[in-house]
């Protein structure tokens, strides 16, 4: 049975554009009501120009946080009053947090989530080990990306489509990334301790990526952001390879925890499975 609202009651919620299939409220609800805590998540899905007037009218103390999905996150770093380093450096926030003054501040916690999935999916994987690649170049990349130089990695080298995108998040992020154009990727793989897979191809109903998985060494990880399907057709290739792989789903609830954490205060319960319950849902 649900909890019942009371006047205590902590608000939060996803804001998408569109929202409807997300998992978070799943995830979030299901952490809240094992962890016994007086709180609700919510979908809101403002009009995709008018973010800014949607965020100003929660200012103050209204709700503790909003996540932040496609296609707001670059302007969800825009209109923050207070940044953090990492979300700075990602270019895009995935995490708003509302202090009761009314300021807003920005967070990114995808990049978190990326490695801590690689940590427990692909055990002593080190960031720090040798290049990765990373395929894409959109805001999933560049968090991608930066959070892998954070830890040390010593090249990333963003493979992309449209060169000229790989090359701006190249310049951007700075020392450290290098773009490459998507039909060299076997050349970017050359020697690399990860593949992980930022774009949305191999999402259900879209063309699957055509890479040469071949050309990574024996002992690769291959990671996919996209999962639904859980196993893309990238991550059944590397298998077949007898590559490691990671799946987008254990990212997707990696991310989640430290939002859970900014906006209810305590960490997210360990023993209720939220990967059986989303896998249940993207079955459905
Ligand atoms: P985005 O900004 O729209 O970027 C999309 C990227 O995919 C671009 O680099 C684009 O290349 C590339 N792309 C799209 N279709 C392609 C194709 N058929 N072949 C080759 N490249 C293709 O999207 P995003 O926000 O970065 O998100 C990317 C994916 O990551 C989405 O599926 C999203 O759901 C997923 N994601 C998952 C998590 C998680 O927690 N698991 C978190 C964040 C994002 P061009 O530049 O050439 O157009």
């Amino acid at each position: 049975m649900k909890p019942p609202i009371t006047g205590r009651t902590l608000v939060a919620g996803v804001a998408g554009q569109p929202v409807a299939h997300s998992l978070s409220p799943l995830i979030h609800n299901a952490w809240l009501a094992a962890a016994g805590i007086d709180g609700v998540y919510v979908a809101f899905a403002p009009d995709a120009d008018r973010f800014e007037v949607f965020v100003d009218g929660l200012r103050g103390g209204a709700i503790r946080g909003l996540n932040v999905t496609i296609p707001f996150k670059e302007v969800a770093l825009s209109i923050a009053d207070v940044v953090s380093p990492r979300a700075q450096k990602a270019a895009a926030a995935n995490l708003l947090t509302f202090e009761t003054d009314g300021r807003v501040t920005a967070d990114n916690t995808d990049g978190a989530g990326l490695l801590m999935a690689m940590a427990i999916q692909a055990p002593g994987f080190d960031p720090k080990a040798g290049p990765v690649a990373v395929l894409g170049a959109g805001g999933a990349a560049r968090g991608a990306v930066a959070a892998l130089l954070t830890a040390g990695a010593p090249q990333v080298r963003i493979v992309n489509r449209t060169l000229a995108k790989a090359e701006a998040v190249a310049g951007a992020v700075g020392l450290g990334a290098v773009a490459c154009p998507l039909d060299a990727a076997g050349r970017a793989f050359d020697g690399v301790t990860a593949v992980i897979n930022a774009t949305s191809a191999g999402l259900t109903g879209q063309p699957a990526l055509d890479v040469p998985l071949e050309a990574t060494p024996e002992t690769a990880v291959v990671m996919d952001m996209v999962y639904k399907p859980l196993e893309t057709p990238l991550l059944a290739r590397a298998r077949q390879l007898g590559r490691r792989t990671v799946d987008g789903l254990e990212m997707l609830i990696r991310q989640a925890a430290p939002s859970f954490e900014a906006f209810y205060g305590a960490t997210p319960p360990a023993d209720v499975d939220v990967r059986g319950m989303a896998l249940d849902a993207l079955e459905r």
